[in-house]
């Protein structure tokens, strides 16, 4: 089957400076494709490209099987939009602004007010109708954007870091709802800053200074040999205070890295340290009730180690 999305070299070159850098990737029907990477390394400009906003300097790309350069009007009534500046006007209403985005897609007046009232009871947005969207808190704010950008009932949504800036319950509750956008068969295509979400993604990638340095399922990436470096294994080892038991367990030659994640610690460990020998390392010390445990990597482990394979393969 024809991939939904598909990016061949897709590069974005800004006069000397290359923005986006031979990207390559395809995203099948009802994914949940999480895009991550430092600011600055390209995701909003790759997504500028596929939603037709700037033309590609080289490489290609197609939505739908339809090319977004030569394809571009029709890509635009199958896709959404939701960019990473609010792009709401402030002065309207949420009933206004849903009016507005479904005149801009071309849909007739029943046809918009039938959208407007799915939408509203689909999103929750019923008691907030008549609010002006400037007043809106921002998880409010985020769902009346995703209202808009599904006005015309697109199959692909672009939502360009819906979750910057909102609240931890707005945040899960967008999670929720895109889940269930996907499940409807809408492929969903993420960016965000939060590791976390990208755990809750089918399928992600990272780009690092404009050049993608990885891609694939969450679990397939966790498993790639520069993660977890041949005679390592992966420890959590939990115990109080933490900050403590971190600082102690750096200093031992067996442990070739350490980070606190959550109410642990974990370490990168040579494999021939046995389990008792690490415990009684803590025990000897003072540490009681030493908790500890082999860990898989998580998609945070595969982005910084991906990218230090990366900067130490870019040294001149
Ligand atoms: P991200 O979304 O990952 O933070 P962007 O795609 O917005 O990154 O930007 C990638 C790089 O391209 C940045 O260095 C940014 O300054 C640069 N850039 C983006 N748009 C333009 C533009 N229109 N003109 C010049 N440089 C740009
Ligand atoms: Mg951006």
């Amino acid at each position: 089957m024809e991939p939904t999305i598909r990016a061949e070299g897709l590069t974005k070159r800004f006069g000397r400076f290359t923005a986006v850098d031979n990207v390559n990737f395809s995203i099948s029907k009802g994914e949940i494709f999480g895009f991550l990477g430092p600011n600055g390394s390209g995701k909003s400009t790759v997504i500028r490209m596929l939603c037709g906003l700037l033309t590609p300097t080289e490489g290609d790309a197609w939505l739908l099987g339809m090319n977004i350069c030569s394809d571009a009007p029709a890509i635009k009534r199958r896709i959404g939009y939701m960019s990473q500046q609010f792009s709401l006007y402030r002065d309207l209403t949420v009933r206004e602004n849903m009016f507005f985005f479904g005149q801009l897609y071309g849909l007739p007046r029943s046809r918009i007010e039938e959208r407007t009232q799915i939408l509203s009871d689909y999103l929750g947005l019923n008691p907030y109708k008549n609010r002006q969207a400037g007043l809106l808190s921002g998880g409010w704010r985020q769902r009346l954007a995703l209202a808009s950008a599904l006005m015309h009932e697109p199959d692909i949504v672009f939502l360009d870091e819906p979750t910057a800036g909102i609240d931890p319950v707005a945040r899960r509750e967008l999670w929720n709802l895109l889940f269930d956008l996907s499940a409807r068969g809408i492929t969903l295509f993420v960016t965000t800053h939060y590791m976390d979400e990208a755990e809750r993604c089918t399928l992600v990638a990272y780009i690092y200074l404009s050049k993608l340095i990885a891609f694939g399922d969450p679990s397939s990436l966790k498993n790639l040999p520069d993660v977890t470096p041949k005679g390592y294994r992966r420890l959590e080892l939990s115990a109080q205070p933490l900050t403590q038991l971190l600082d102690h367990y750096r200093r031992h030659p067996s442990v070739r890295s350490a980070t606190i994640f959550g109410e642990a610690a974990h370490l990168l460990v040579k494999q021939d340290w046995p389990n008792d020998e690490i415990r009684r390392y803590g025990t000897d010390h003072g540490w009681e009730d030493l908790l500890l445990r082999e860990i898989p990597p998580t998609l945070e482990d595969v982005f910084v180690s991906l990218t230090l394979a990366e900067e130490k393969k870019r040294l001149p």
